[in-house]
């Protein structure tokens, strides 16, 4: 009998399922991932009494958690006491008002170590080594501390890997000659000077267009790459049209044959985007190369 999906991601806006991946984003239409629970096939695993039997922790809600096969939580995340509230309760009008007191939370005394717990289960679950976040604080302590429970395993699979980066620089030592190739070939491939701008705004203008954008004006910024015959290209194009648009028109400039580098986008505030006729206004930043030939 093969094992039901409990869970999955899945995309916020336009409902593609991705699986259970390490995956943040949905890379069709760049909005965030969700989990997506099976409820039916659930409810006849997670059973309020075995729940019960369990200790008073997070790891109690095993069934709901991307844990790995045989995992056992390594301390008592989660489980915090509920604190009666009198006094706010009474001046409310309420009859219970607790507050959920995770100051006591292990192993950080913070309750951002219920979503690094979580996290680092994935993480170990799909082979990560090596973990990080950017934090004001209580998360880069929640991150540390759980790290370091595991400090012995992720030293002995540095030294493995470290193994793999060796060999890795071997074959690309012995593909040097491959890659010059590659180089050569990606160069022959970029628009030569001749017909560069014609040609870079004649796509772009297609591709606004196949969006259901309007393309404003494109501003380029030629500069000569030191010792090669190529030049880089950062063009800066306006486009109005919906949100949907503009994630089309970035797809589409990352499907091109041609290269181009999407390097940032710069949106109109809300009032002033929202005066013209079609919604947004966006500025794209593209870099891509022409060839001196
Ligand atoms: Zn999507």
């Amino acid at each position: 009998m093969s094992t039901p999906i409990l869970y999955e991601l899945r995309c916020r806006e336009c409902g593609k399922t991705w699986g259970n991946v390490p995956r943040s984003f949905c890379e069709d239409c760049f909005s965030p991932l969700e989990v997506a629970y099976d409820y039916d096939s659930l409810k006849k695993i997670a059973r309020r009494e075995n729940l019960a039997r369990r200790d008073f922790n997070m790891w109690r809600y095993s069934e709901l958690l991307p844990l790995p096969e045989g995992f056992t939580g390594p301390n008592a995340v989660g489980g915090t006491p509920l604190v009666a509230s009198r006094k706010l309760a009474s001046r409310w009008g309420l009859k219970n008002l607790y507050f959920k007191n995770d100051a006591v939370c292990f192993p950080s005394l913070s309750f951002k170590d219920r979503v690094v717990a979580t996290a680092l289960s994935a993480a170990r679950r799909f082979n990560f080594t090596t973990v990080g976040c950017s934090s004001t604080g209580n998360l880069a302590n929640a991150v540390a501390a759980q790290a370091a429970q595991q400090e012995m395993s992720l030293m002995m699979r540095n030294r493995d890997l470290l193994k793999k980066d060796i060999q890795r620089a071997r074959e690309i030592r012995s593909h040097i000659p491959a890659i010059q190739k590659d180089c050569d070939s990606f160069e022959q491939s970029l628009f030569p000077e001749s017909t560069a701008y014609s040609a870079i705004s004649a796509e772009l203008d297609s591709l606004a267009g196949k969006s259901g954008l309007h393309l404003d004006s494109r501003a380029f910024k030629p500069k000569l790459v030191k010792g090669h015959d190529l030049t880089e290209l950062d063009i800066d194009a306006q486009v109005t049209g919906d949100y949907r648009g503009v994630v089309r028109f970035l797809n589409s400039l990352q499907r091109s044959s041609n290269y181009y580098a999407v390097e940032g986008l710069t949106a109109r505030s809300q009032a002033r985007s929202q005066s013209r006729k079609g919604g947004l206004q966006v500025t794209v930043h593209i870099k891509t190369y022409y060839r001196a030939a």
